[in-house]
């Protein structure tokens, strides 16, 4: 089945392609000559994952699933949620977000003690087929923030983040794999693969 991926986003795109496996030919909006940034313009991370959905949908009918996703840091009341990508400004800089978030959580949490560290990636993915009705699938991912960015792989926040899974690896020293069996978006994608074939 041929199904697009409403991202940019080589990293998700990738995971995405190992998560479904070979059955699902995942395209993204670059491959049909749509290049534009798509908008998100929400409240919530579902009515993000929606937009971005039903923007490609409108201009392609084809099957289509789009995922918006966020940090949730406790210490931080919930902080940068849905305002992740864009937390040290409007350029989307990982770098700088995460340098902000780690100076964020210095000054809530001074004692480095590492249960106030507590933080989740949350995905909504929204997934339309044919008929143009959307579903919905949720993943998470549970875990502390680190006290310093450590490792090469991944993307994003994920240098930053300790899952409860890999104790003492974050998200960017972890392989592909590791991180697909355990993340936000592995675990929506293994939901949305499952309602699939129960159709
Ligand atoms: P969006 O869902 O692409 O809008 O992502 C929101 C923010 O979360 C961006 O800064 C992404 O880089 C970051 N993000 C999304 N998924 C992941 C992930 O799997 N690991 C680390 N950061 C992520």
């Amino acid at each position: 089945m041929k199904i697009i991926f409403a991202t940019g986003n080589q990293g998700k795109l990738r995971e995405a392609a190992e998560v479904l496996g070979p059955d699902y030919e995942i395209v993204s909006p670059a491959s049909l000559g749509i290049t534009e940034d798509i908008p998100e313009t929400g409240s919530t991370l579902q009515e993000n994952s929606l937009q971005k959905a039903q923007y490609i949908f409108e201009r392609t009918g084809l099957p289509v699933f789009a995922d918006d996703t966020g940090l949730e840091v406790d210490a931080l009341g919930g902080a940068p949620g849905i305002y992740s990508a864009r937390y040290a400004g409007p350029n989307h800089d990982h770098q700088a977000n995460m340098d902000k978030l780690l100076e964020e959580l210095s000054k809530a949490v001074p004692d480095g003690d590492p249960a106030s560290r507590r933080a989740r990636f949350r995905t909504v993915v929204t997934l339309i087929l044919a008929d143009g009705t959307p579903h919905f699938f949720e993943g998470r991912c549970e875990g502390r923030i680190a006290t310093e960015k450590r490792g090469n792989g991944g993307f994003g926040y994920d240098p930053v983040f300790l899952p409860d899974a890999y104790p003492g690896r974050t998200l960017a020293e972890v392989s592909e794999e590791e991180k697909n069996a355990v993340s936000h978006r592995g675990n929506a994608m293994r939901a949305l693969s499952q309602w699939l074939k129960s159709r």
